[in-house]
């Protein structure tokens, strides 16, 4: 599904990172978890192809193809997804149209025509209330004014209906209360499939009781520098970051 090589890359001229490797077969979750600043959300970013964020080194194959060589909204329409760690505001443009757009523009990539707005408004009427946001959410403007814990339960909604095959969730669980993060997460697990993967970036392993990862990495100073079982999030609960930079030293 996704195959990271030697990734480098830089942001206002600063290497954030540095020899990234990462491969990720469909149907797999992967946990990605490390100390403030080690360049999590800089990895989302550049897969999903933000500007600013330059690749100076590697290569991203996602389906045997080359990600790097594609637009943002390419990548989008092939199947990539990122939930932000802090989602943007969009006033003046409706919920729910920009989610009939981007799921149209989907559609229409893989040849299928788009919906009409009929049964689009029952499909995300459904999907609100499987993330527990009330339907007057799809009228207002895309995350106005919405709180932390709605603009989780947005982009959850949104991947939702979007049917991504990659999903790169940022932060998700951060600022999210308990019962918040009971409905990401089974929203996360209803999506699980033999043919859909999964990023998780989180600094909780309270969230992995929920999502149950196969595999748990560490990123520090721009690359992995350790990966295991989810029994990896347990043991850095337990014992912080600070004795892995010894055993990279
Ligand atoms: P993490 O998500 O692991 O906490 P980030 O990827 O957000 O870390 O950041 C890694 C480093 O890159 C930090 O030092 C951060 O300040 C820097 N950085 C990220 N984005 C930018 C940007 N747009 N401009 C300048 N520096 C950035
Ligand atoms: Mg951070
Ligand atoms: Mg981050």
């Amino acid at each position: 599904m996704l195959s990271i090589k030697n990734l480098h890359a830089r942001v206002e001229e600063k290497d954030i990172l540095k020899g990234l490797n990462l491969e990720i077969k469909p149907g797999e979750v992967h946990a990605i978890m490390g100390p403030n600043g080690a360049g999590k959300s800089t990895l989302g970013n550049v897969l999903s192809g933000r500007e600013g964020y330059e690749v100076t080194d590697g290569e991203v194959l996602f389906d045997g193809k080359n990600l790097l060589d594609w637009e943002t909204e390419e990548r989008a329409r092939e199947g990539l997804f990122l939930a932000f760690q802090y989602p943007v505001e969009i006033p003046g443009v409706s919920n729910m149209e920009f989610l009939k757009a981007s799921v149209d523009a989907v559609r229409a990539h893989q040849g299928l025509p788009a919906y009409d707005s009929v049964s689009f408004l029952k499909e995300a009427r459904a999907r609100c209330q499987e993330v527990d946001l009330k339907q007057e959410f799809l009228k207002r403007g895309v995350n106005e004014g919405f709180s932390g814990g709605e603009k989780k339960r947005n982009e959850l909604m949104q991947m939702m209906l979007l049917q991504p095959k990659l999903c790169i969730l940022d932060e998700t669980d951060s600022g999210l209360d308990i019962d918040a993060l009971q409905v990401v997460a089974k929203g996360v697990n209803a999506l699980r499939s033999p043919d859909r993967s999964f990023i998780v970036v989180t600094h909780y392993q309270r969230l992995l009781d929920y999502i149950e990862p196969d595999f748990v990495h560490v990123l520090a100073d721009g690359k992995i520098v350790k990966s295991g079982d989810k029994s990896l999030a347990l043991e850095l609960e337990e014992k912080g970051y600070g004795w892995l930079e010894n055993e990279v030293a």
